[in-house]
């Protein structure tokens, strides 16, 4: 436990690994530093898992996994609904160690927490509904029986963005499976990873079927493979960069493990002439300016129809102006920080780009202010050409840029145009060009006139090279089970 952390957070948080229900240093004793991105000063040193680490937890979890799944689900879903119950109590204290971890706003942070319980409510309804089947076989020889089985134990690796949504999409369903898990978090946000185990155990969650590995991030390539290449896990779970996600598909190849991947975005936004407009910006606002813009769901692009370009522009260009920057924990702050030195290198170098060659042309922002932390304004870029290559990356940062059309083929050409199929916005009036743009694009998901796609009870997933799999909704609990047929005859 940390001192400052817990007047801070109101949290007692733990540092150490969770393995077998047990805190450690592990086997090596090494840290690592878990910074404050508004002040870039560390507000932790916590456990850095080695590979044997990690190898210990997996087989706590193994352990651990025959007892669970045999667990009644009505058992399983009291102490899901519990964990709902206790994170909903202290939803602030979540939030508040998110927004010092992650440097997100508190009103973010707030919205975040209520989302990830959420998780926890929704599947302990689930818990109790895992359902198979019983039918005739065609030849009427015999009867074709399904059921439903956990998958086994389950590792799970998110990223920093959402600490602790992208965890409880992930362990809820697991745990509502009969499924064990060893959950990786991110190295920018594992104080959050480690509170919401401590809150399971709470919740009376038994030692070992979850477990906490947090490493600094040079060794999460060596930790990661050491338990992918174990063949007591039976399924990854998960949520991060496109280009991570391949590297762990090619590992999964070698012990077939059953993979659900989320992976990134570059979610295009189209605004048409008959669209509300006023509800766009609001829509805009959501889309590209929660958690900062650092969002997998973020928009990225937007395309609107030249005939209201420039009603859009102001109005969204005015939003964003007023919007004020701080640290995430300050009352009030609109826009916290980035999260790293990294990112903010990154979203500088696409604006430049964006702005140089790119051709577009900077309507707001534009810069980093000048002050400590890893901040960077709220920027709009009009006039982007459909080419530029800020249009094919993930910016992941507060920038809008707008890219004018006045066809609809071609909006829906170059929304397209992407190896990503996260999600997509749409605005229009019209009901029937809503949906036909909305089956034409190509996205797990469609925001059609909203800014905000994110539901526990909604299957979430991408197309493409967005994903493999659904999170949330029924289905997000059916990627931690194993379809078992069993041909009967009586
Ligand atoms: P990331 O770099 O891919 O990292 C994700 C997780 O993988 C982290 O825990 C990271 O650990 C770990 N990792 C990194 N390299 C690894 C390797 N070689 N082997 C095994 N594990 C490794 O992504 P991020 O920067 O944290 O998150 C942003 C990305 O997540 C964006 O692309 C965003 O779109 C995506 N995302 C997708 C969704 C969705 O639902 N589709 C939701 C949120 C975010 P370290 O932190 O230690 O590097």
């Amino acid at each position: 436990m940390t001192a400052d952390l817990t007047s801070l957070t109101g949290l007692d948080v733990p540092t150490g690994l969770y393995v077998g229900g047990q805190w450690g240093r592990g086997r090596g004793g090494a840290t690592f530093p878990v910074l404050d991105p508004a002040t870039e000063e560390s507000l932790a040193e916590v456990a850095d898992a080695s590979a044997a680490d990690a190898i210990d937890a997996v087989a706590a979890a193994h352990d651990a996994l025959p007892g669970w799944a045999a667990t009644a689900p009505r058992q399983r879903a009291e102490i899901l609904r519990t964990a709902f119950e206790l994170m909903t109590q202290r939803s602030e204290q979540f939030a508040r160690l998110m927004a010092a971890e992650n440097g997100k706003s508190l009103r973010d942070a707030r919205a975040e927490a209520a989302y990830a319980a959420e998780f926890f409510r929704w599947y302990a309804e689930e818990a109790v509904r895992i359902e198979g089947t019983l039918m005739r076989a065609p030849s009427g020889a015999n009867r074709i029986l399904t059921l439903r089985q956990p998958i086994g134990v389950s590792l799970l690796i998110t990223p920093w963005n959402f600490p602790a949504a992208m965890a409880t999409r992930k362990i809820a369903p697991a745990l509502a499976a009969g499924c064990s898990v060893v959950l990786k978090p991110a190295e920018d946000t594992p104080l959050t990873a480690f509170a919401m185990a401590a809150l399971l155990e709470e919740a009376g969650v038994p030692r070992g079927v979850v477990n906490v590995v947090a490493t600094r991030r040079e060794g999460a390539a060596g930790v990661v493979a050491a338990m992918m290449a174990d063949d007591r896990v039976r399924k990854l779970s998960f949520t991060g960069s496109t280009q991570v996600g391949r590297i762990l598909l090619r590992q999964a190849a070698d012990s077939v493990i059953n993979c659900s991947m989320e992976l990134g975005g570059n979610a295009p936004f189209v605004i048409f002439e008959d669209a509300d407009i006023p509800a766009a910006v609001e829509g805009a606002m959501l889309a590209k300016m929660r958690n900062g813009g650092e969002a997998c769901t973020a928009a990225n692009r937007f395309y609107v129809h030249e005939a209201v370009a420039d009603e859009f522009t102001s109005e969204f260009a005015a939003r964003l102006r007023a919007l004020r920057v701080g640290p995430g924990l300050e009352e009030g702050t609109d826009l916290g920080p980035l999260v790293n030195q990294a990112t903010l290198d990154k979203v500088s170098g696409l604006v430049a780009d964006a702005t140089g060659n790119g051709g577009g042309k900077i309507v707001l922002g534009g810069q980093a202010p000048d002050r400590k932390g890893y901040f960077y304004d709220a920027t709009l870029i009009d006039a982007v050409p459909s080419d530029a290559g800020i249009l094919d990356a993930e910016i992941f940062g507060p920038v809008a840029p707008v890219v004018r059309f006045t066809d609809e083929a071609d909006a829906i050409r170059w929304a397209n145009d992407t190896e990503y199929g996260l999600v997509s916005y749409v605005y229009t009036r019209d009901l029937a060009r809503g949906l036909r743009v909305s089956e034409a694009l190509e996205a797990g998901m469609v925001g059609l006139n909203r800014g905000l796609v994110s539901d526990p009870a909604a299957p979430f997933g991408g197309v493409k090279q967005s994903g493999l799999g659904r999170e949330g909704a029924g289905e997000g609990l059916l990627e931690y089970t194993e379809t078992k047929y069993i041909a009967t005859d009586w």
